[in-house]
């Protein structure tokens, strides 16, 4: 458990924010790149300050939920984009969804000094080494994670990436992939489709390369579980080859 504070925060484009965190407990992060995942604590509205758990263990959840909505934190998933050790700093990438949901509220309006807390959850990203070519998909929930795998990939990594984001001012045009990789960003630009719909359509009509594969894909359940569902029976991609992630539901909150 690594408690923080708000060392910057940095609005990107209309729908993504950047929360930099800093403090010197970071140094006890061990820092793994690619798709890293924390849990991250913030206070709910009206509280003084945060109550981090103390237990490093599987027990550190009960341990929040058996505490009084007075002093229980919020807690959500979130990627590290970046990880700064010289000055000891993590830049988390905020999809921006509204002021209702307690995460995004929080990132619109985070400011410096503010405490917040993350536990290290390790990645996910896991490709087998003889994959000629990787998918990666996401909806905007995912961008951040697939970005920063793609700050951490070798220079050789051949990759199709299909990044779905509310609007065309979303698209990040100052990234530096490796060669080998193609981005296909896909603005839904007020068209009426739900995250993730446009991404999945979009695969499924696709001319993809052939030889191995390995699939990394997250965003709202329906587009991991609709992409792995066409991959497996339409393209006869093993299932062993495709990572899927549930990062949120439509309509359900996260729990904690
Ligand atoms: C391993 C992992 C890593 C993740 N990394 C990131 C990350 O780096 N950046 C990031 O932005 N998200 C990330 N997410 C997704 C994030 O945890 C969820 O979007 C989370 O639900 C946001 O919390 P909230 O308090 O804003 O909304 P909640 O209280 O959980 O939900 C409130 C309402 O908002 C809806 N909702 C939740 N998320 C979204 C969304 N993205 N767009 C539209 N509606 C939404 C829900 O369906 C619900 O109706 C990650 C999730 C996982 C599992």
């Amino acid at each position: 458990m690594i408690t923080l504070e708000v060392v910057r925060n940095t609005r990107l484009s209309p729908h993504f924010t950047t929360v930099t965190l800093g403090g010197p407990e970071l140094e006890r992060l061990c820092p793994m790149g690619f798709d890293q995942t924390v849990r991250l604590f913030f206070p709910r509205e009206g509280q003084a300050g945060l109550r981090m758990p103390t237990l490093s263990n599987e027990g550190w959840m009960a341990q929040v939920l058996l505490q009084p909505k007075s002093r229980r934190p919020w807690v959500r998933n979130y990627t590290i984009r970046r990880f700064r050790p010289e000055t000891n700093e993590v830049d988390i990438e905020f999809a921006l969804h509204g002021e209702a949901s307690p995460a995004s509220a929080w990132a619109t309006r985070a400011t410096p000094g503010e405490p917040a807390g993350i536990f290290d959850m390790g990645i996910s990203y896991l490709p087998p080494s003889d994959a000629s070519w990787h998918l990666l998909v996401g909806d905007e929930s995912a961008l951040p994670a697939i970005l920063a795998i793609l700050d951490s990939a070798p220079a050789s990594l051949v990759a199709e990436v299909f990044l779905e984001v509310p609007e065309s001012a979303d698209i990040r045009t100052d990234l530096t992939p490796p060669r080998g990789v193609r981005i296909h960003w896909l603005p839904r630009d007020g068209a009426g489709a739900a995250p993730g719909e446009l991404a999945l359509e979009t695969v499924k009509q696709a001319s993809l390369p052939g030889g191995r594969s390995y699939t990394w894909v997250a965003g709202e359940s329906r587009l991991p579980t609709g992409l792995r569902r066409h991959l497996v029976n339409d393209r006869g991609t093993p299932k062993g080859d495709i990572a899927f992630f549930g990062y949120w539901r439509r309509g359900r909150a996260s729990p904690g």
